[in-house]
């Protein structure tokens, strides 16, 4: 009998009443014969309510501190959960992060993992233990500090875990039923994907999805871990995230390769433009080298071709809004340089991405969707490619419409509503 690794998130750990729940479908697990280990998230908002704490002491609580307290959260549900599986006659052992050997890079916030050592779990299961560990946390190898993931990193604990312990599969516990072929938030009519690949899932989660932490993805696609991503509320078999869903997916369902896994959306972006940038050789680097320097990561950019007559042209690109004020900054301070003209800053803006490996090689893919947006009225303002993704820059405003008339326009609508949300505030 193998180890089974699973995930619960914070809306499937809301209060003393789930938490029991929760501990009964372990405990059906290690009943069943299998050794079992579990990564939790913080207790519902938590977390948030933790940041909000934080900002309300200070405006800029130190980074190493950061982490002190949202660790917390992690740490209350994991002895919370151990202390309801004892209830049930089993016996569990709770560990930190650190304890179960998460070790990372020394970047508080967004932490990567380097290692798992897990020997103190190996053996608190040898000693018949169930065991639970706190998600999203680590400690660093060479500062020795306690480090967080990043929001949402409980999702990689649990992967990172299933991958050292070299578990068969990563169950992802959460308040819906799988991965939607859209957020069902704003499509009603999304429909549940039988099994997505690593690389589908990678796009999804990098364009804005956040049912699946990106790190955990691409660990899950290093090591060969197969992700079942399904919902703590009901018994229905969720989303197999694997490398081949089409040919090797679980026996009960037959799963054709779809040539669209879905549409994403992201409203977490900012677009600035530098207007009036001489079109001579090293100003583009000039530019991306000041935003390098103040760390910031781009996703999109445009240059145009200049004008004739003026020999002057602009560059747009997008980033995460919360770096808007940071990049700012570092582009005036090159001005005089550079010798641009100005800075525009645009923040309602939303990115709309249609993903799917069947692009690959299925033509007429990219009018469809431009064809949806046209008649649904949404305007494009910047379009980029890769593969197996398509994403294009709208109108924040238009976002819901955008997502809409593509989901319908690849035929992506289910025939009855089949997305329920059991859980979460979706704070
Ligand atoms: N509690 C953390 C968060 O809210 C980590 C997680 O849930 O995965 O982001
Ligand atoms: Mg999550």
């Amino acid at each position: 009998m193998g180890i089974v690794v699973q995930k619960y998130g914070g809306s499937s750990l809301a209060d003393a009443d789930a938490i029991k729940r929760v501990a009964r479908r372990i405990v059906d697990v290690k009943k069943s014969g299998h050794d079992v280990v579990v990564a939790v998230s913080a207790m519902g908002d938590t977390t948030d309510d933790l940041l909000d704490l934080a900002n309300g002491v200070s405006p800029l609580p130190p980074a190493r501190e950061m982490d002190m307290l949202l660790t917390a959260g992690e740490r209350i549900s994991m002895a919370l959960v151990a202390m309801a599986i004892s209830d049930l006659g089993y016996t569990a052992r709770s560990f930190t992060g650190s304890q179960a050997g998460v070790i990372t890079d020394s970047v508080h916030g967004k932490a990567k993992i380097i290692d798992v050592t897990p020997g103190r779990i190996t053996q608190a299961i040898g000693e018949g233990h169930i065991v639970i560990v706190a998600g999203f946390q680590g400690v660093s190898a060479d500062t020795k500090e306690i480090t967080t993931l990043g929001r949402g990193g409980t999702d990689t604990t649990a992967v990172a875990l299933a991958a050292a312990l070299e578990a068969d599969v990563c169950e992802i516990y959460t308040d819906v039923d799988g991965v939607f072929t859209a957020d069902p938030r704003i499509v009603p009519t999304a429909r549940k994907l039988a099994g997505v690949s690593y690389e589908e899932m990678l796009e999804l989660a990098a364009c804005g999805s956040k049912i699946l932490h990106l790190r955990c993805v691409e660990y899950g696609r290093r090591y060969g871990i197969p992700i079942h991503v399904r919902s703590s509320f009901s018994q229905l078999q969720g989303t197999w995230v694997m490398s081949d869903p089409g040919l090797d997916g679980p026996e009960e369902e037959t799963m054709e390769q779809p040539i669209i896994a879905g549409v994403a959306h992201d409203v977490s972006e900012a677009k600035i433009t530098v207007v009036g940038v001489p079109d001579k050789v090293g100003e583009a680097a000039r530019i991306f080298e000041a935003l390098a320097d103040a760390q910031i990561n781009l996703d999109m950019i445009v240059q145009n071709i200049s004008a004739a007559a003026t020999s002057l042209t602009d560059i747009s690109f997008t980033l995460p809004r919360t770096d808007g004020q940071t990049a700012m900054t570092a582009l005036a301070r090159i001005q005089a340089e550079v010798g641009y003209d100005k800075l525009l800053y645009d923040d309602k803006i939303g990115k709309v991405s249609l993903i799917g490996a069947g692009m690959r090689s299925h033509p007429g893919i990219t009018s469809k969707f431009f064809g949806a947006l046209a008649s649904a009225g949404v305007n494009i303002g910047m379009i980029s490619t890769s593969e197996i993704r398509i994403s294009v820059i709208v109108d924040e405003s238009s976002v819901g419409d955008a997502v809409r008339a593509t989901h319908t326009a690849f035929d992506l609508d289910a025939d009855e509503v089949e997305a329920v949300v059991y859980g979460g505030t979706g704070r």
